[in-house]
């Protein structure tokens, strides 16, 4: 029979990675932050590749609309609501048993994000919203740890690949993310086909493989970005601004500001408020038409009020919420990250 490590054998024949490669993949940490098809179709390759240890970390738990495209999951999980970073250790430890897993479920805030990518060799972006992108951006900026930028909604997406201190960052790219009002666009609003998430995925799955195995000159230098139903594939130069006020004046306002979204558990009422501060600018009117396209809405000028997934969500004009039906603070940012943003 063969060795247990024949199931390297096609990646070690490869010139670009050979017995050297491996063997520093082995010795690589991951971070893969946020496991939804993004996290989960990375999560995938990168086990398989035999990253030494990879650290899966998400706040939310399996649902049943996460099975069409979020490759880590079965119906057993959303069944049991299982955290996501529990099931994907789970199904990944079939899949490679000699690699370390590291779940952890949580919030990524600004309490926490550097303990979370403390030794990674590569960051892997699964997240869906821009604010902790833009966190993320300032945590590796500030730790000099390469990481690979993705996201994708309906049938588009785009990667890039950061390495501090040598490419042009996120908010290089794209400045003051985490100030941006946000729009009501997530995959729960719009929508995402899987073979988006799962292509984009692939790219930044790639471009972790290269910096682990020492080879950060063959990463991409350029953001990427496919819309995969019309047949577009393009790609933008990514140029370091030199004043930019993360990689080139290391000012992590993000980090150093605490969390953005403050959360109480109302007592006695089996609810949580979610308080945001004044700089997230919710557009309350477009958020009205388009959840009133997904919900029917109770609704007066100064609030409106919906219905998801055995909770009653209230929302208020400056973007202050009340989640009904849980006193776990998780649950609620996960809810108000899906539907208002965050
Ligand atoms: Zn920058």
């Amino acid at each position: 029979m063969e060795s247990i490590q024949a199931r390297y054998a096609r990646q070690k024949v490869l010139k670009e990675i050979g017995p050297a490669g491996q063997q520093m993949l082995a010795g690589a940490t991951a971070v893969i932050v946020g496991l939804g098809a993004l996290g989960s179709n990375s999560a995938n390759l990168l086990a398989r590749a035999g990253v030494g240890r990879l650290r899966l970390v998400d706040r939310d738990f399996v649902d049943w609309t996460n099975l069409q495209r979020q490759s880590l999951f079965e119906e057993q999980d959303a069944a049991q609501r299982l955290p996501k970073a529990e099931a994907a250790a789970r199904y990944l430890k079939r899949i490679n048993s000699q690699i370390r897993y590291e779940p952890v479920t949580d919030d990524v805030n600004p309490g926490n994000i550097e303990r979370l990518i403390v030794g990674a060799t590569a960051v892997v972006d699964g997240l869906d919203n821009f604010y902790t992108r833009a966190l993320l951006n300032e945590a590796c900026v500030k730790h000099g740890i390469p990481w690979v930028y993705g996201a994708c909604l309906a049938t588009y997406g785009s990667a890039a690949t950061i390495i501090p201190g040598v490419s042009a960052c996120l908010n290089c790219l794209l400045p003051n993310l985490g100030e941006a009002t946000t729009p009501p666009l997530s995959c729960e609003t719009v929508g995402v086909l899987g073979p988006i998430a799962a292509l984009v995925a692939a790219w930044q799955s790639s471009e972790a493989i290269k910096i682990m195995v020492g080879s950060k000159d063959a990463v991409s230098n350029h953001l990427v970005h496919v819309e995969m139903w019309h047949n577009d594939f393009s790609t933008l130069p990514m140029t370091r601004v030199a004043n930019c006020s993360v990689c080139g004046q290391h000012n992590f306002e993000l980090l150093e500001h605490g969390s953005r979204l403050a959360t109480a558990s109302l007592c006695g009422r089996d609810a949580v408020q979610i308080v945001p501060p004044p700089s997230f600018n919710v557009d309350f009117d477009l958020l009205r038409q388009t959840l009133g396209r997904l919900f029917p809405l109770e609704q007066n000028p100064y609030l409106i009020k919906f219905h998801v997934d055995n909770h009653d969500v209230v929302v208020f004009h400056d973007g202050r919420a009340m989640i009904f039906g849980t006193s776990d603070p998780k649950e609620a940012l996960s809810l108000y990250g899906k539907y208002v943003g965050g």
